[in-house]
């Protein structure tokens, strides 16, 4: 059931053509699309549609009933006077073909819409059912869709073109009595058909799931050109109803049956036209006008990147499409209506002489499946080529496009962006008034042309100007706090350009940023001037970091916060690591393993930590400060002697066990709590402190996006220091 996705589709492009002021009637359905009516309540009286719609399962016969000149089939729901009863069920007797339709249309209304839980539509063909179930997610009128591809199959149906009964079931919603109404049944046959492999034949084939894939790509093209279509599989192909079709795509079948061969090849003579991709059998490449097929594997990467298409023959195409095939199946043109319509080109730009794509009155073949990728060319392709295989789709996919083209972030229309721009920009001098008026000149242009059926080529660049010119609109009337934060977070704190920060700040503040966090320190090293760390190479190479980057940042209006990688002694020098291992203020792991982090529940860590964070605040009149790395490396850290000695001290227990009292035992929770403690006691310094040295300051931190399991997992209480400001 895809019946809110159907009816949101629906609405927009009601909304675009009543912008437009093109014909409702026209766009109610693609051009080509048949629709059969299946129920449309026309009875001379309540007997007549009680002998029609027979009830079963305690179920009260149908009322004939009028509302506002329409005649609707009532149900009785008293689902609370029969607390056990589970559903209505109607069975009308039919004797149909459905075997050509893709999609069905049931009109309804249920009151009250709580009353029913879902609706079930079967169709009945012998022993067994087609069925498929919707909502009704509002009160009033509503038309249900169906797609065919949604109904499922029990016992053993005969197959759609022998359907022998209708049924239409409401299901128990909650405990209340209402009725529905059944205003129409419709099966509707669209002009585009996308047929694929039949998952009860093929679905263990290994080519089977990449087959689907390219099925959905396809589908979700035509979605976006606005056309309906229908989905078929080639389970039972019946030549004469695939024969009446206008289009057939087929996306990608690794092995057409021979039956399914037959019929395409019938529908191909009948005047169907046919896209084939890729591997297809020799007959039917032979009736599109396309020989000589052979399977070529590429002789080195990037060999078949990209297909250039020829306008020349069809100016609907775009000029490109690019996707990197490993193998084609090559192909010529063998009839002299059959044309090259589009080439392989290498990776380097350079031709391969080899034909992509191909195209006859009879249809068209692309040498690969279409790739993921390059969406907007595979759109702008499979309109054109669709265009030339039925022209009648064209004012359809042009609308289709121009649709598109202007949805705009959050907005649908050009009317919604007319409206958000006044409503955000009274001001018309602003730019984006500039943008929106070209936007509405182009959509006028390519409106006109088409509704004086001219018939231009299709112009992409005209659409893709038109899209930028909106864009521009939406983006720069855009909101822009001045609080707004566009920072660059540098992690050499050497900028952009080693001993240049004067460029790094010029190119930064040029592009539109306003904030600078340089990773100056770490909880061994300093590219700075520190009387507390071993200064960096960096630092002796291009002098102090900190100050050339402030003095460059804010001579170009970029704050500067200065980011700490705390605890972590990754690039400190050997000595220093050492030197700290010797003291004891390094972690270890409940294994005992050296790690090498500064120890978070060590007094002098703790110490350093703080110092050399309000060391930069002190001697550089930075905007901010910023943690990373404020945490554990994780849970198995640390357990080293210390941290057991100052547990006990501090928290005024004994561990008998070490560290499994800690790690799993009776003391974890404690010792969670503990080791979250040792981390926000320096977070809490710093702040409290750097905010006493330079009033104003801005304290940032990066941290584990998991809360509250990084609370545990590396003593990270994010949350509480937020909340403690
Ligand atoms: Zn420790």
């Amino acid at each position: 059931m895809q019946s809110v996705s159907h009816q949101r589709k629906t609405m927009s492009a009601l909304t675009l053509v009543a912008l437009l002021g093109w014909p409702v009637a026209a766009i109610a359905q693609t051009a080509g699309t048949q629709e059969i009516v299946l129920e449309r309540v026309s009875y001379a009286n309540e007997t007549e549609a009680q002998q029609a719609w027979r009830p079963s399962d305690r179920t009260a016969p149908v009322r004939l009933v009028h509302e506002n000149g329409r005649v609707a089939l009532e149900v009785a729901l008293p689902f609370a006077s029969q607390p056990d009863w589970p559903r209505s069920v109607h069975d009308r007797q039919v004797s149909l073909d459905l075997s050509g339709p893709g999609e069905f249309l049931l009109e309804v209304s249920v009151e009250p819409v709580e009353a029913v839980g879902y609706l079930s539509l079967y169709f009945r063909s012998g022993e067994g059912w087609y069925a498929a179930s919707g909502s009704v997610t509002r009160p009033g009128r509503q038309v249900l869709r169906f797609r065919k591809s949604d109904f499922r199959i029990e016992e053993h149906p005969r197959g759609w073109e022998h359907i022998d009964g209708i049924r239409i079931s409401f299901w128990r919603g909650r405990n209340v009595d209402g009725r529905a109404r059944i205003y129409r049944l419709v099966a509707v046959r669209h002009a585009i058909a996308i047929l694929g492999p039949a998952a009860a034949i093929y679905g263990r084939d290994p080519e089977y799931r990449v087959a689907r894939e390219t099925f959905q790509r396809f589908a979700r093209l035509l979605d976006d050109l606005g056309l309906a279509y229908d989905e078929w599989d080639d389970a039972s192909p019946n030549a004469q109803v695939w024969a009446e079709q206008k289009v057939i795509l087929v996306p990608y079948h690794p092995r057409l049956s021979p039956e399914a061969t037959k019929a395409l090849a019938l529908a191909i003579r009948q005047g169907t036209r046919v896209f084939l991709n890729y591997q297809a059998p020799a007959e039917l490449l032979g009736l599109l006008g396309v020989g000589k097929a052979r399977w070529v594997g590429q002789q080195f990467p990037g060999q078949f990147a990209e297909v250039r298409f020829d306008r020349q023959i069809l100016p609907d195409l775009p000029e490109t499409m690019r996707q990197s095939s490993w193998n084609i199946i090559e192909a010529e043109p063998a009839t002299a209506d059959a044309h090259v319509i589009g080439w392989w080109y290498t990776a380097s730009g350079e031709a391969t002489g080899k034909p992509a794509m191909i195209l006859s009155p009879r249809g068209a073949f692309f040498s690969h499946i279409l790739l993921e990728g390059d969406t907007e060319n595979q759109r702008s392709m499979l309109a054109a080529v669709l265009i030339a295989m039925a022209p009648e789709l064209r004012s359809q996919i042009i609308r289709g496009l121009l649709a598109r083209a202007v949805r705009v972030g959050h907005l649908t229309t050009l009317d919604e962006l007319g409206e958000w721009l006044k409503t955000y920009l009274p001001d018309h001098a602003h730019p984006a008034w500039q943008s929106f008026a070209e936007a509405e000149q182009i959509f006028q242009a390519v409106r006109e042309g088409e509704s004086e059926g001219k018939a231009p080529p299709i112009n992409l660049r005209e659409l893709q100007q038109l899209r930028r010119k909106l864009v521009e609109a939406y983006l720069s009337a855009q909101p822009s706090p001045h609080v707004e934060g566009r920072a660059y977070w540098n992690h050499s704190g050497l900028g952009a350009y080693p001993g240049d920060w004067e460029r790094t700040a010029k190119e930064l503040s040029e592009a539109g940023f306003n904030m600078v966090l340089p990773n100056m320190l770490w909880a061994g090293l300093a590219h700075y001037a520190s009387d507390i760390l071993p200064r960096s190479e960096a630092f002796q190479k291009y002098g102090d970091q900190i100050e050339q980057c402030v003095a460059a940042c804010h001579r170009h209006g970029l704050e500067v916060h200065v980011w700490k990688v705390n605890f972590n002694l990754t690039n400190a020098p050997r000595s220093f690591i050492d030197q700290m291992r010797a003291a004891g203020r390094t972690q270890m792991t409940r294994r005992g393993e050296p790690s090498n982090w500064l120890c978070p529940s060590h007094p002098d860590n703790q110490r350093l930590e703080v110092d050399t964070m309000l060391e930069v605040v002190r001697k550089y009149p930075v905007d901010g400060i910023h943690f990373d790395y404020i945490r554990y490396p994780g849970p198995d850290n640390c357990f080293c002697p210390g941290c057991r000695q100052r547990f006990e001290k501090e928290m005024g227990v004994k561990v008998s066990q070490w560290p499994e009292d800690c790690v799993s035992g009776p003391l974890r929770s404690q010792y969670l709590e503990w080791r979250r403690r040792n981390i926000t006691r320096v977070v809490e310094a710093v702040s409290r402190e750097a905010r006493q040295i330079r009033p104003g300051i801005e304290i940032s931190a990066a941290v584990f996006p998991d809360y509250p399991s990084c609370r545990d997992s590396v003593g990270q209480d994010w949350v509480s220091w937020v909340q403690a400001g």
